[in-house]
């Protein structure tokens, strides 16, 4: 299977928004898109603490929910005005020159 680029997760996700939710990307704001990612990574970050703490986990849960903020996140970017892909190259350029690395995406 060939990878996954942020313009087919975020093509798929606006399809299903539409035929899925019955709603436009549109119909949340930037706010709703934000807190909804932030849920997933806390769902995310709640197993993994479960994990840490020695209890049985799902490692295919923990990615699940990952995932679902990698859902989220696509939308969450154009509504603040940023497409994903070009956010992430730009954040991790910044990043790489902070830590006198000279790798780019
Ligand atoms: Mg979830």
């Amino acid at each position: 299977m060939a990878d996954l680029t942020f313009q087919q997760l975020a093509r798929a996700n606006r399809q299903r928004c539409e035929n899925g939710f019955r709603r436009a990307v549109e119909d949340w704001s930037p706010t709703d898109w934000a807190t909804a990612l932030a849920a997933e990574v806390g769902e995310a970050c709640n197993l993994i603490q479960k994990l840490r703490r020695g209890e049985e986990v799902d490692l295919d849960a923990i990615a699940d929910e990952l995932a679902d903020g990698g859902d989220e996140r696509g939308p969450a970017l154009p509504a603040a005005g940023a497409g994903p892909g070009a956010a992430v190259r730009r954040k991790f350029k910044r990043d790489s020159r902070r830590v006198g690395s000279d790798v780019e995406l």
